[in-house]
């Protein structure tokens, strides 16, 4: 598959405020102009306003979740060959500020089915996808960590795996592919299984953030689906296997807002650090100097190596929150939005030879061999 820009959507979330003087906001061309008023020098009163225009792959403005999920999240999936269930990675992320809607967006809102976010529908599209080829057994994992403080906590640990808030480190392989060491992955059978071990993963994330006095707007919360396909037809040895990497990023606001101090401004500092080295790395990455990313400058970046500027195929969802008072954190979020789509990813499939087959093999070709040598 040829390399490919990260592909960007920009969702406004609904607000009964929305700032018509400030957010043209138009679906059809997929740009988005901001208006600000020029800040008035020396207290002259001017009518001269700045204007900021950007343009996304696409600009979705106080749409369903279902829109969300078929005009763009599902593309994840891939198709013809070239999708997760051929060996090519995924990656889909929520960016922006507390607020605007990045957990509505990848979790869903309250028990509502028509609410259900992106997440629970890319499981359902996968084991849909699934049973669409009954010619290849596919193995579906589910893995949640949330990030926060650089601490990395698996959400569905074993219960002999002890301290559930132990930190979790990542280990590199030779081909440079990212995982995180002891990662609890659950098997999950069918589309049940996976929605019941997801449902798992998130009331473990508000446990866990109450027990950490933690708030949600100040984690990232990783839900990852390991996929693996063997065909039942072929007896060959070919393993393909991809992974999805579904992300709530951390709230992207600025310090100067949050008004935070103690404990509150470390926490602040961390998350505002590990946002500022995925903007470091999206720069380094878009500016096309390759050679010196700083992927192991955060958990959270190295943990997207492969995600960004690497194998996959990637997309970025830019929450924004279109009301007068947000307006900074708005700018600053599509500034983000539009450096993301410079970044080029390049997927490629993802095959292992599976070692059991490979023994098999080679055991027959041995025993040809000596019977060969006997004749
Ligand atoms: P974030 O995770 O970015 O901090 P949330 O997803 O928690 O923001 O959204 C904040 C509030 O706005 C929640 O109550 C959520 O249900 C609501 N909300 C956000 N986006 C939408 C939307 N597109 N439609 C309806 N409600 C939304
Ligand atoms: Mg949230």
């Amino acid at each position: 598959m040829p390399s490919k820009h990260v592909r960007v959507v920009v969702r406004t979330r609904p607000t009964g405020r929305f700032a018509e003087q400030t957010f043209r906001i138009h679906e059809d061309t997929n740009a988005i102009d901001v208006k600000l008023p020029k800040s008035d020098v020396g207290g002259t009163v001017n009518n001269q306003v700045d204007s900021f225009s950007f343009k996304f792959d696409r600009v979705l403005h106080n749409a369903s979740q279902e829109r969300v999920f078929d005009e763009f999240a599902r593309e994840l999936l891939g198709t013809g060959g070239t999708g997760v269930l051929d060996g090519f990675n995924g990656t889909c992320m929520a960016y922006g500020q507390t607020g605007a809607g990045k957990t509505f967006t990848m979790v869903g809102g309250p028990a509502n089915f028509a609410y259900r976010g992106i997440i629970p529908r890319c499981i359902t599209a996968l084991f849909t996808a699934i049973a669409a080829r009954p010619e290849c057994a596919i193995t579906v994992r589910l893995g949640a960590l949330e990030i926060y403080n650089e601490l990395m906590m698996d959400l569905l640990p074993y219960p002999s795996a002890g301290d559930t808030a132990a930190d979790q480190q990542i280990q590199e392989d030779s081909k440079g592919g990212v995982s995180v060491k002891g990662l609890t992955r659950r098997v999950a059978l069918t589309e049940e299984e996976c929605l019941q071990a997801f449902f798992e993963a998130d009331a473990a994330r508000a446990v866990s953030e109450h027990s950490l006095n933690v708030l949600s707007s100040r984690s990232h919360f990783v839900v990852t689906l390991f996929v693996e396909s063997r065909s039942r037809v072929e007896s060959n040895e070919r393993v393909v296997y991809s992974k999805i990497h579904l992300v709530d990023l951390a709230g992207s606001e600025r310090l100067k807002k949050t008004g935070s101090f103690g404990a509150t401004l470390k926490e602040a500092t961390f998350i505002n650090k590990s946002l500022t080295f995925l903007e470091q790395v999206v720069v380094a990455l878009s500016d096309k100097r390759r050679d010196h990313v700083p992927y192991r400058s955060s958990k959270l970046t190295h943990l997207l190596k492969d995600s960004i500027g690497g194998n996959c195929r990637t997309m970025m969802i830019a929450n924004i929150w279109p009301e007068g008072s947000h307006v900074e954190e708005t700018v600053s979020t599509l500034r983000f939005a539009t450096r993301m789509m410079r970044v080029s990813n390049e997927a490629t499939q993802n095959i292992q030879l599976d070692s059991q087959q490979l023994i098999r093999k080679y055991e027959r070709e041995i025993r040809d061999l000596k019977q060969e040598l006997a004749m």
